[in-house]
């Protein structure tokens, strides 16, 4: 148990900060991007460094205390009652290595810090559609990013982890060394141990031809049609998605946005203009209201969906597909309904496949999921009488009606909060790799210390 004593002795060992219930630091530190999310711990410790997070998992043994990570709180992190929660945003050092086209990067980095340091060298990170979310979280829960298409997932480009286990001890797990814990970081979530640097992979784009168009959602059905025909003829140089908005009329949003309905078209592609160009005429020649498609530095792939920086109380979930056609995209929006109507604000279809289907199924516990070809994601934020549960009870008509299409729940990134079933969990992964994680859990993680990690992986 957490005592005065016992807490100074901790504060002696950290260069961090440690602040207890009532303290004045714990309502800073425990703040995060998803309103909905209460963090409600005997202690958050601000690590400084890797040996910061030795110190604290030690403690945490030492009392037998559940830890959680929170590093931008745009994922789930679990309330963590009684427990100990590591903040690790100030470990976010980026070290790029131009000519092995690599970064080593702080287990509490955010996609920006990435980004930014990359650019000068006209290098790219593997990331997703906002610079804010961290580093870690996304590559644990496999990484969607801008590129998927061209370059696969995220995770498909880290070399190593470096990980604190619940002992206090810090290993790297790699292809060469702690495979098993290697196999398990790549997808299967923050249930393992606390990642303090991750070595990532880098992609030779300093410019991107990216963007997005947007349609008045009154033409969805056409656009939608199109949509689902045109992805199917799609080279692996073009990532895109589409997304049924309803822009609430607030003053963070573009005035000639505010209160309307559209459909939004994004792309990021990795190739020549002129080849993009070509490549979008599809969807151009329906006759976008507004056309935000060009070239554009990596640093400002921001604008490809433009999502929100603010804290929100926010609340999504999601589904992968097999496949769509005609009819799967006819039942998609009956069962969407009017978007005046609907608690979720957002309903966003993105185009997997390409280049996440080449590497081979065992080698991470994303396993078949690679084969899903489009990813389904819903999400609303409560407020006025939206609740969670209304945006909920939307989402699973939406799945139910797509059910012919659905290969599983997820992916990680996208589950959903709250209330997530222990089947939809495993169910994000198959039978056979959740097994596996489970046995990489019992191995690494011997008292269950991540009981209250982000998503619950076989901590019960
Ligand atoms: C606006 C927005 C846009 C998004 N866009 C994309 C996208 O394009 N593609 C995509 O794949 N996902 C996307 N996501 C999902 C996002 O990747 C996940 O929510 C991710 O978990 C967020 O990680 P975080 O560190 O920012 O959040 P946090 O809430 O701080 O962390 C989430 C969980 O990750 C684990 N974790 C984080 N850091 C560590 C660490 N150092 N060691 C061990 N465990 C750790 C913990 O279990 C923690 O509970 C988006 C989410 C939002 C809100």
């Amino acid at each position: 148990m957490p005592t005065t004593t016992n807490i100074d002795h901790l504060r002696q060992q950290l260069t961090g900060t440690v602040a207890a219930r009532g303290e004045a630091a714990y309502d800073d530190l425990r703040s995060c991007w998803n309103l909905t999310v209460d963090l409600q711990p005997e202690l958050i410790i601000a690590a400084a460094d890797e040996a910061d997070v030795q110190a604290a998992a030690r403690y945490a043994a030492e009392h037998n205390l559940p830890i959680t990570v929170l590093a931008t709180g745009h994922g789930q992190p679990r309330n963590c009652q009684g427990g100990i929660v590591i903040r690790t945003s100030a470990i976010n050092h980026v070290e790029v290595e131009p000519a092995s086209r690599t970064a080593k990067v702080g287990g509490g980095a955010v996609w920006g810090d990435v980004i930014a340091a990359a650019h000068p060298h006209g290098l790219a990170p593997l990331s997703g559609s906002s610079p804010n979310v961290g580093v870690v979280g996304y590559l644990l829960g496999g990484g969607y990013g801008l590129m998927l298409r061209t370059y696969g997932l995220g995770i498909d480009h880290v070399k190593a982890f470096r990980v604190v286990l619940s002992d206090g001890t810090a290993v790297t797990a790699s292809a060469e060394s702690h495979t098993d814990l290697f196999w398990a970081l790549q997808g299967g979530g923050g249930s393992f141990g606390i990642v303090t640097e991750v070595t990532v992979g880098l992609v030779p784009h300093a410019e991107v031809y990216a963007g997005s168009m947007m349609f008045p959602a009154d033409r969805a059905p056409e656009v939608y049609a199109v949509y689902g025909r045109w992805t199917k003829t799609l080279p692996n140089d073009l990532t895109t998605g589409l997304i049924m908005i309803s822009f609430p009329p607030v003053p963070f949003v573009p005035e000639f946005l505010q209160g309307r309905q559209m459909v939004i078209l994004t792309a990021c592609m990795a190739a020549d203009p002129e080849r993009a160009n070509e490549l979008l005429q599809p969807m151009r020649d329906l006759g976008p209201e507004f056309d935000f498609m060009g070239v554009m530095p990596f640093t400002e792939s921001a604008r490809v969906y433009n999502d929100p920086v603010d804290p929100l109380p926010a609340n999504g979930r999601g589904i992968l597909l097999r496949d769509v056609d005609d009819e799967a995209l006819a039942k998609l929006l009956e069962a969407i309904g009017p978007m005046a109507y609907s608690p979720n604000l957002m309903i966003q279809l993105r185009h997997l496949g390409g280049a996440m289907a080449n590497r081979a199924e065992s080698d991470s516990p994303i396993g078949d999921r690679r084969r899903a070809t489009y990813v389904l994601y819903l999400l609303g934020v409560t407020m006025g009488p939206v609740t969670m549960e209304m945006m909920a009870g939307h989402a699973e008509s939406v799945f139910a009606a797509l059910q012919p299409w659905t290969l599983s729940r997820g992916p990680l990134n996208w589950l959903g909060e709250g209330a997530v079933s222990a089947e939809e969990i495993r169910s994000v992964f198959g039978d056979a790799d959740y097994e596996r994680l489970c046995a990489v859990k019992r191995t690494y993680d011997v008292r269950n210390a991540f009981r209250c990690a982000g998503v619950g992986i076989c901590d019960a």
